[in-house]
């Protein structure tokens, strides 16, 4: 197995910015956080804007 990808998965609403990216919690506030990318393909990523909620806020650049 290789190790050299990180195994991060998001959700739909993570992803759309309807629930934290930390911790997936649909409950606001929730305020932007930066953006994550995730690859689709290998050499293919794509960035999304996502948000945190007050806990997780700047985990994520
Ligand atoms: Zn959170």
């Amino acid at each position: 197995m290789s190790q050299t990808q990180q195994a991060v998965t998001y959700t739909d609403a993570q992803l759309h910015a309807r629930a934290c990216v930390r911790c997936g919690t649909e409950d606001g506030p929730l305020e932007r956080n930066g953006y994550v990318e995730t690859e689709t393909r290998p050499g293919v990523r794509l960035p999304w804007a996502v948000v945190a909620c007050p806990d997780h806020l700047g985990a994520e650049r």
